[in-house]
């Protein structure tokens, strides 16, 4: 291996991941036993990398471990869906609770309406509420309301935006996406994208736009942007959706509280069930009521799991006992901090590496220059993006492979504090590769 001054990225990376399978063989043994049976033995593209993901054994409290012993402060919180950790004593109670009484009822239980009535009171923009299995299956309905509602075809999407498994935009529409025509909007950039709904108006059915891009890199929307959004489809008599799958822990009230913006129709997921299997989808009561199966030409909205008693159960616990408003709130100004923190450190290593986001949402860049919308993210270099993961990884902390940060309710003030300090050398570390290209 070259010294490290004369290193590339290239050169730094190939040795990090080395050093990560070498110390890793149970891991590797596992990905290989899955891979006869899965493609790339995996079953959820976003938590592989390569040579092969950590193989997690268990969860407790913040801390994961691999079949390999090596523990890790987790920093990725389930994609935002764990934000109790992974051994909540209040969830698990309720969960117990539920088992108690069975399983599988295919029946009502008073359950559901108790959740429901938590998310209307928590969402201002929801009067009404239903749920289904995942955040992608909530904005299918959320969709399939708008077009049906409005008699129009046209959905828009943002570039390189993502609202789940069959609504994925990142780098262009993926070829398995739901067959609706899409057409796009620039984050960000009200005039360009005020155009596209005009141009669009009289075939548009709805905007479908997360108030801060989550998975796209934690990408704050401005409230401007968002507002004329409002505006817009308003004045095209299309729906304005917003999906708020990642940003509902925001604050009091999710990102439509935080904004003071009201949607049409909103999208739910992660953690508002407790950490089980989730989605929702609600808003106005006009829309929402077209689903009331004890009104004539009700529209059907059916799923074996919508209401399964350990999702109800968690997730009434969740809202009500645990991840309160009051909770939220606390923990949004946590992340705030943290993000001053880490770019702090970025600022005073003077290197090319920022960390955007909102509240307990972060997203480490390896990018100089603001970053405004999903394109901005191409003037990064990918090899460092990844090299970061693994730098941060062998210190003991795990975050998404592209840089991605949840915070959650187990993590301590010690956790964090070592999380900055291990940022902190990993900079200074690969200080050299992360030169500022255009001055500070
Ligand atoms: N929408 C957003 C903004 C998301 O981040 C995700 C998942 O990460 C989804 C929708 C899809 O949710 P699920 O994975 O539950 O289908």
């Amino acid at each position: 291996m070259p010294h490290p001054r004369n290193q590339t990225t290239a050169d730094a990376l190939a040795e990090a991941r080395e050093q990560y399978a070498a110390k890793r063989p149970r891991s590797r043994a596992a990905f290989e036993a899955a891979s006869t049976s899965m493609p790339g033995g995996n079953t959820r593209t976003t938590l592989h990398h390569g040579p092969f993901p950590p193989s997690i054994v268990k969860g407790e409290g913040a801390t994961l471990t691999d079949a390999d012993g090596h523990a890790y402060v987790n920093l990725l919180g389930e994609y935002t869906a764990g934000v109790f950790g992974h051994t909540h004593p209040v969830i698990r109670r309720a969960i117990d609770r539920a088992l108690d009484n069975g399983v599988n009822l295919g029946a009502q239980t008073a359950h559901e309406g108790t959740l429901a009535a938590l998310v209307c009171e928590r969402f201002p923009a929801v009067e009404k509420v239903r749920f289904t299995n995942s955040g992608t299956e909530a904005n299918l309905m959320a969709i399939a309301t708008a077009r049906h509602v409005t008699k129009r075809t046209h959905v828009m999407v943002m570039k390189g935006g993502y609202h789940g498994g069959l609504l994925y935009f990142a780098g262009g529409p993926a070829p398995i996406n739901a067959p609706y025509p899409f057409v796009f909007g620039t984050y960000n950039d009200a005039a360009t994208t005020r155009d596209v709904i005009r141009a669009h108006a009289a075939e548009l059915a709805c905007v479908l736009v997360e108030p801060m891009m989550g998975s796209s890199g934690c990408i704050p929307g401005d409230r401007a942007f968002l507002a004329m959004l409002r505006e817009e489809t308003t004045a095209a008599g299309a729906h304005l959706i917003f999906d708020e799958v990642m940003t509902s822990r925001f604050g009091r009230g999710g990102a439509q509280k935080l904004f003071e913006l009201t949607p049409d129709l909103c999208s739910f997921g992660k953690w508002i069930g407790g950490g089980m299997s989730f989605g929702a989808f609600g808003g106005r009561a006009d829309l929402m009521d077209l689903y009331d199966p004890t009104k004539p030409g009700h529209l059907p909205h059916a799923g074996t799991f919508n209401n399964n008693v350990l999702t109800m159960c968690a997730g009434i616990a969740a809202m009500s006992e645990v991840f309160t408003a009051d909770v939220a709130e606390a923990l949004h100004a946590r992340g705030d901090r943290l993000r001053a923190d880490l770019n702090a450190v970025c600022a005073r290593h003077n290197v090319a590496v920022q960390v955007t986001g909102i509240g307990s949402l972060l997203h480490l860049h390896p990018v100089e220059g603001p970053i405004r919308a999903p394109a901005d993210l191409a003037r990064g270099d990918e090899a460092m993006r990844e090299l970061l993961y693994f730098d941060l990884l062998e210190r003991g902390f795990y975050m998404g492979r592209r840089g991605f940060i949840a915070l959650t309710l187990a993590l301590t003030v010690g956790d964090l504090a070592r999380f900055v300090a291990a940022f902190d050398d990993v900079l200074g570390t690969r200080r050299a590769l992360l030169a500022r290209r255009h001055g500070s």
